[in-house]
């Protein structure tokens, strides 16, 4: 047998430093007063590999040869526990959908350890989708091909976007079917089952920290707070008081930074219940998400949202600050003030909004936000995005072809290119997009920058290639038919989604029209 991984140096320090559950069987149940529960990935059948991230490989400094290798399959299917790894699933609690839910926990992810690289980095290694755990709660631990490949490629998309996020080792297919009722219609079919290691320096999320206010064990509720601390903000004083008042703004800021991101690159997380956001400010847990097509404030991806629209686009910053909201409440009893906590939440609102205007003039080529003149123009130019369908990720990319000088044909350029309707423009709609435009260029005559100079920042923060819908969803037909290739090509050209690429320019462009209501296009549920 090749031994390949054992470069990997572990440092299990979750395990080590906090209360473990003295139970190490996988049977359902409610844990008291433990951060975590030791469990073992389940074995799968017939591994293969589908795909390898090659630099979140370089970040556990493993070589390419050492991800082709057939150790690594065994230990990244769940087949072959290394004896440095110590594996466990996380107990932690969440509010779903605006109600406490209880616990909640890892039901599916099983952690494998921390590893330290080279660079004295600290990596935590999960499994998603390697089986039952205390917290499986009626499911069964699996995930499938469709789900794997989405969050697989979303979270190496996202990375390279320069969006924080949690990353992906490599997926692989167990072998095995699972069974799923994709949309709850009494129709449950077999699926291929499958496997993604995800890679963070945590997986810590608000939940963690709810559960244990819920159930007033407020001793483990410190001891995680302090571990936390200490490991992940390392930064920060040694724990006390003050220190937590610090710990929680800086989650309130990065918690902002992150959504921030989001609004820049037009990504809607689709499920953001409190057991879902990282108090790291990292994007987890890649479920029902989706990208904006056509810009529109109000679309939620997510079917199980589609009444409530509680995570719809344009609503994102307001749950994250509901989210804070409740982590905050989970940790007044400990600080013994809410005060500062709510001064951090209001901090939150107005970093947000200085971090989204500042990143809309970046979108718009301006060198700095001018609160006399944008705040309008960027209000404007949302209205004028939803006049009609109007893609985001075109709109702005061809935005930054446009000179300052140009005709009134040259204006009109960027939105034609990106509308989803091909039939000529009403004259108030005609009149709206002009107008906008011809402020936009004051503007930009205004700020003074080349017009190259002006190109070239905002391609740097405006992609022409993201994780569209329909893109994910072909890779994942042709993946279950054994066809890899897709999926591939996809993770190559997201590492670089600011730049040309010349030949893959078809997934730069506009969602087809048959996809529009193809189920994993447009909608899709929280069954994976
Ligand atoms: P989510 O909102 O999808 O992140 O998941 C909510 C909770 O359900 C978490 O505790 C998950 O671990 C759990 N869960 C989701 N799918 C499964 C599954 N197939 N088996 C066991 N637990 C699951
Ligand atoms: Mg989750």
């Amino acid at each position: 047998m090749s031994r390949s991984l054992d470069t990997l140096r572990f440092d299990n320090r979750f395990t080590r430093q906090l209360p473990a559950d003295p139970e190490s069987t996988n049977q359902r149940r409610q844990v008291m007063g433990a951060c975590y529960s030791r469990v073992l990935p389940q074995q799968t059948r017939q591994p293969v590999l589908v795909a390898c991230a090659r630099e979140v490989a370089e970040l556990l400094d493993l070589t390419l040869e050492t991800c082709a290798s057939e150790q690594f399959l065994r230990v990244f299917s769940g087949n072959e526990v290394l004896t440095a790894m110590d594996p466990y699933a996380m107990c932690y609690g969440g509010h779903q959908f605006g109600h406490w839910a209880g616990q909640l926990g890892d039901g599916r992810a099983i952690n494998l350890g921390e590893t330290l690289n080279g660079r004295g980095e600290r990596w935590a290694l999960q499994l998603k989708g390697a089986g039952p755990t205390p917290y499986s709660r009626t499911a069964d631990g699996l995930a499938v091909l469709r789900s794997s490949v989405r969050e697989f490629l979303c979270s190496e998309a996202m990375h390279h976007l320069g969006v924080p996020t949690t990353r992906a080792l490599s997926l692989v297919l167990t072998g095995d079917p699972v069974v799923r009722d994709m949309f709850y219609d009494g129709n449950p079919q077999a699926e291929p089952g499958a496997i993604v290691c995800r890679v963070a320096p945590s997986f810590t999320r608000f939940g963690n920290f709810e559960i244990f206010a819920a159930r007033q064990q407020w001793d483990v509720l410190q001891q995680l707070l302090d571990y936390t601390i200490r490991t992940d903000f390392p930064h920060l004083p040694e724990p006390d008081i003050d220190t937590y008042l610090m710990w929680f703004d800086e989650v309130c800021r990065r918690t902002a930074a992150m959504i921030v991101h989001w609004m820049r690159v037009g990504f809607v997380h689709g499920v953001m219940n409190t057991d879902n956001l990282s108090v790291l400010g990292l994007t987890i847990d890649y479920g029902p998400y989706g990208w904006l097509e056509d810009y529109d404030p109000d679309w939620t991806p997510n079917t199980t949202d589609a009444e409530g629209r509680r995570y719809r686009f344009g609503q994102q910053p307001q749950i994250g600050q509901w989210n804070l909201g409740q982590l905050a409440r989970a940790l007044a009893p400990i600080v013994g003030q809410v005060e500062p906590l709510q001064e951090s939440l209001m901090r939150y609102s107005s970093l947000y909004n200085d971090g989204y205007n500042a990143m809309m003039a970046q979108k718009l080529g301006l060198s700095t936000f001018d609160p006399a003149t944008d705040v309008d123009l960027i209000n404007d130019l949302q209205s004028v995005l939803q006049l009609r369908e109007t893609d985001m990720t075109i709109f702005f990319r061809s935005l930054a072809e446009v000179a300052p000088v140009a005709d009134e044909a040259d204006a009109q350029a960027p939105f034609e290119a990106a509308y989803y309707q091909t039939d000529p423009l009403t004259e108030a709609q005609h009149h709206d997009t002009l107008n906008w435009m011809r402020r936009y260029a004051d503007r930009v005559r205004r700020d003074g920058a080349p017009h190259d100079t002006r190109r070239q920042a905002m391609n740097a923060v405006n992609p022409k290639y993201v994780l569209r819908n329909y893109l994910a969803q072909l890779a994942i037909d042709k993946s279950a038919e054994g066809d890899h290739t897709m999926v591939q090509e996809l993770l190559e050209v997201l590492r670089r989604p600011y730049d040309e690429h010349p030949g893959k320019e078809e997934f730069a462009q506009k969602r087809p029209e048959w996809a529009r209501h193809r189920a994993g296009c447009s909608m899709l549920s929280c069954s994976s």
